[in-house]
């Protein structure tokens, strides 16, 4: 099977020009001007744009979250992906407490086995390095194509690990080589705020943004930072939002380290507006980190712009309306938190 695309602006990581593009059984095997050759399937692109397929390094497909579980499994999310253009995605396999590594990483493939349609990878997350997961357990990972260790500094009770278990991670990164990402918020200040504002009587959608405040994932930042500094690891802070966590990773950049940034999709376009909305209609905009002030807009456009942040990922975890968000109808700390954007 042989197909040409014909007259597209064609977009890499170099270039950007007008041409026609040549694949013989899913293989690129002729770009030029005004191909003349014949084809199978011909296809005009002329005022489209031509892009390689997009790599979505952020998803949770098919993961149990606040009591209920994720409801686009490999298979569904995969589809979407692939409407979407992204042909690559890495999904996180969440250690369950008292499960080893294997287990966790057998368990997540099983998810997986014959439901794939598109190309994908896992980041391990460590939950627990007392009962279940060791460090020597940790530093194979590589060998079994798992390269990248995600810790929560946030939900506290559930997924959340203690400083030590960061740092322990961390240098076992430094060991291997992996990289280490972090979802930065502190889960303690949180849990703190979130408490308050239900003895406050304060039950709406909007109270999940204004118990997690902006300072609580700048701390977490700057704390990951320092933390990975020390250890001598890699950091990469996943889906960051806002000001006071772009600030730490400009300076760490400045200075050389070896930091990275990545933001999400969500974080451009929704607002402290969305979550606000009445009617329990804020539930919609339900994440975390959760939406920000429209002044953060520019400042993640900028953080893009001038490779401060240096990805973008959807963090894809989709939850139905009924029965799933609305498990927190009386009280927003129980609204599963995430929204869908994977065909993004
Ligand atoms: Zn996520």
């Amino acid at each position: 099977m042989s197909v040409l695309i014909k007259g597209g602006r064609i977009l890499t990581a170099a270039d950007d020009y007008v041409a026609d593009v040549y694949a013989e059984d899913e293989t690129i095997t002729l770009i030029g001007e005004s191909l003349d050759v014949a084809a199978d399937k011909v296809i005009d692109a002329s005022g489209k744009y031509v892009l390689p397929g997009c790599v979505d390094p952020h998803t949770h497909l098919d993961m149990p979250f606040g009591g209920t579980v994720t409801i686009d499994d490999v298979e569904s999310g995969q589809t979407a992906a692939a409407f979407g253009g992204t042909t690559t995605h890495v999904d996180f396999v969440i250690q369950p407490q008292g499960a080893t590594f294997a287990q966790a990483l057998d368990e997540w493939r099983a998810k997986a086995n014959g439901k794939q349609v598109i190309d994908m990878g896992y980041h391990m997350a460590v939950t627990d390095l007392k009962e279940g997961g060791t460090l020597e357990e940790l530093a194979q990972l590589p060998d079994e194509g798992v390269t990248s260790y995600k810790l929560f500094m946030a939900y506290k009770g559930a997924l959340m690990v203690d400083d030590e278990t960061l740092f322990r991670t961390m240098e076992v990164a430094a060991e291997t080589g992996a990289l280490v990402m972090v979802h930065a918020e502190n889960g303690d200040v949180i849990d703190v705020l979130v408490k308050q504002a239900l003895e406050a009587g304060h039950t709406e959608p909007l109270y999940h943004a204004l118990t997690r405040p902006p300072e609580a994932e700048g701390e977490a930042t700057n704390r990951a930072i320092q933390l990975a500094r020390l250890a001598g690891a890699p950091l990469y802070v996943v889906h960051v939002t806002c000001r006071e966590a772009v600030e730490p990773i400009a300076r760490a950049r400045d200075k050389g380290w070896e930091v990275w940034g990545e933001t999400c999709t969500q974080y451009f376009f929704n607002s402290l507006d969305d979550i606000a909305k009445p009617d329990f209609e804020g539930a919609k905009y339900v994440y975390s980190p959760p939406v920000r002030d429209k002044s953060n807009w520019d400042v993640l456009w900028n953080a893009v712009r001038t490779d401060t942040l240096s990805a973008i990922s959807t963090d894809h975890c989709a939850f139905l309306w009924d029965g799933q968000k609305t498990l927190g109808k009386d009280d927003f700390s129980k609204i599963p938190n995430g929204a869908p954007g994977l065909e993004n």
